[in-house]
């Protein structure tokens, strides 16, 4: 890469303990940006890639936090604001899956997956904006995902959720932009990530497969994607740190897919 695309930008990494986060925070201090991670399993936390990153020679700090409770997006921000002085990027990545039909879902189930993958969004997305409003620069980055785009069966609730956060960055491009602030969205395809165990426990039924056989259900997504390939969450970190440079300086309002060609619009 041989490219400081992001020297000295402070970006805040939500859910970047592992997967396309980890993935994300990882490039980006590569490319010269101090780095904010958080997750909130105590598997694999974010301690561990603000360390990875820290070791390499980069700068990073961790906070560890819902970004489905206010008061924790208000101390991940803080962090970034006290440690670096301002906030350049906020990309809202943390989310949560898993598969069941409809008519098999509960309300509480349906208020859970909200509550992480679009009401931590707004969250991040607000607390960010306030801060970014005040320095008149900045970048949103959310996470949304090819199932903001198209319904899949046994992933209605997540489905309804990302087409949520795609709204919400249209909308929010819009009023944020006399500010110089873009708000974007990145929208991965099948990536080889833990989040697919989730997925597997009741997408494996639905698809027929064998509960302990050698075929998982993100084979089968990945069987539909014209590149042959799993998506990697190097590919998707890619776009998300272009998101965040200043070569993306004229977009906003865009959710942008990777995928391999799994999803054209
Ligand atoms: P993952 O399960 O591997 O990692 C998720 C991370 O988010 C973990 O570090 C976890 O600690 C954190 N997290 C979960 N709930 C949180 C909360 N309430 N507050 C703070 N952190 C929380 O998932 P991933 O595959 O890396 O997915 C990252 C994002 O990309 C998600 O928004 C997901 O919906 C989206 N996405 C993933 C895929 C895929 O195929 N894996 C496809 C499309 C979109």
């Amino acid at each position: 890469m041989g490219d400081l695309r992001l020297k000295d930008q402070v970006i805040i990494v939500t859910g970047s303990g592992r997967g396309i986060g980890r993935a994300i925070a990882l490039r980006a201090a590569r490319e010269g940006a101090k780095v904010v991670v958080n997750s909130v399993t105590p598997r694999r936390t974010c301690e561990a890639v603000a360390k990875e990153i820290t070791d390499a020679g980069g700068e990073a700090a961790a906070v560890i936090g819902d970004v489905s409770k206010e008061s924790d997006v208000r101390a991940i921000v803080s962090k970034a604001v006290e440690q670096y002085g301002r906030l350049d990027v906020m990309i809202a990545n943390a989310g949560v899956s898993w598969a069941k039909l409809a008519v098999e879902t509960t309300a509480e189930e349906w208020d859970g997956i909200f509550r992480i993958n679009a009401l931590g969004v707004f969250l991040c997305d607000k607390i960010a904006a306030e801060q970014m409003i005040k320095q008149k620069k900045g970048k949103i980055i959310n996470a949304a995902s090819i199932a903001a785009h198209d319904g899949f069966r046994g992933l209605g609730a997540y489905c309804a959720s990302k087409f949520a956060v795609h709204g919400f960055t249209q909308s929010l491009a819009k009023e944020l932009a006399p500010y110089n602030i873009t708000v974007n969205a990145y929208c991965p395809g099948i990536v080889d990530t833990d989040m697919w165990d989730d997925i597997h426990v009741g997408m494996g039924p639905l698809l027929g497969l064998k509960p302990d056989g050698p075929k998982k259900s993100i084979d089968v997504f990945a069987a539909g994607v014209p590149l042959g390939r799993k998506e990697t969450p190097e590919d998707t970190a890619a776009l998300a740190t272009f998101l965040a440079s200043p070569d993306a300086d004229y977009i906003t309002g865009q959710s942008i897919i990777t995928g391999g060609g799994i999803t054209m619009v």
